[in-house]
């Protein structure tokens, strides 16, 4: 129905998160109807949108390409002794959004599970656990904030043994996190609470 040019762009958008064939035929038009030059600036930002970041080397986020550290691992005015355990980068977001949390991240990059072939060397653990050792000031607290779900409490509690020999509080998030909901689609008010709730 159209030229190959339009719907070739079709299919790609339609394979995006959330995005169905007519989003993406929506957006495709959206697009045509724009000057060459906002065509040209977003091409190249996708184009290199791998090429300028990396990961944080101590805790796994986000960065720009130049840091070694990300921003919140730099910042000195955050609490070294703590770190948050989460899934994935998306998951920092809404915890941020809640002001309550000052100390430090470490992003698994996945969750174990075994039907889909990811085991506990395939996410960031054992960098978990270097990182602790090193750790200057000693971390004092970890927080399980990890979604409740089987692949997260699988997870946690592979976590949780290797903690053992380590003289570390080990909390979860707590109230208001049923049995599995997903950390991204959490509303700020039940993750403030379940932070100041953890235990
Ligand atoms: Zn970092």
């Amino acid at each position: 129905m159209f030229p190959n040019s339009i719907q070739n762009l079709i299919n790609q958008l339609s394979q995006l998160p959330d995005i169905g064939p007519r989003a993406a035929t929506r957006l495709v038009f959206y697009l045509i109807n724009q000057e060459q030059g906002k065509l040209d600036d977003l091409s190249s930002l996708i184009k290199n949108l791998k090429t300028e970041i990396h990961l944080c080397s101590q805790c796994f986020n986000i960065t720009n390409k130049n840091n070694q550290l990300c921003s919140m691992c730099q910042d000195s005015k955050r609490n070294k002794e703590i770190i948050c355990l989460v899934e994935n980068i998306l998951n920092i977001i809404p915890l941020e959004k809640t002001k309550q949390y000052d100390g430090l991240y470490h992003v698994l990059g996945g969750l174990i599970s075994p039907s889909d072939g990811i085991g506990p060397d395939n996410i960031q653990i054992e960098t978990l656990i270097n990182r602790i050792k090193k750790s200057q000031p000693q971390i004092k607290e970890i927080i399980f904030a990890l979604s409740p779900t089987t692949e997260g409490d699988t997870t946690a509690l592979y976590i949780q043994r290797l903690l053992k020999p380590f003289e570390i509080k080990i909390t979860r998030l707590g109230r208001g996190l049923s049995f599995g909901s997903d950390l991204e689609y959490i509303d700020e008010n039940t993750l403030t609470s379940a932070l100041l709730g953890r235990k």
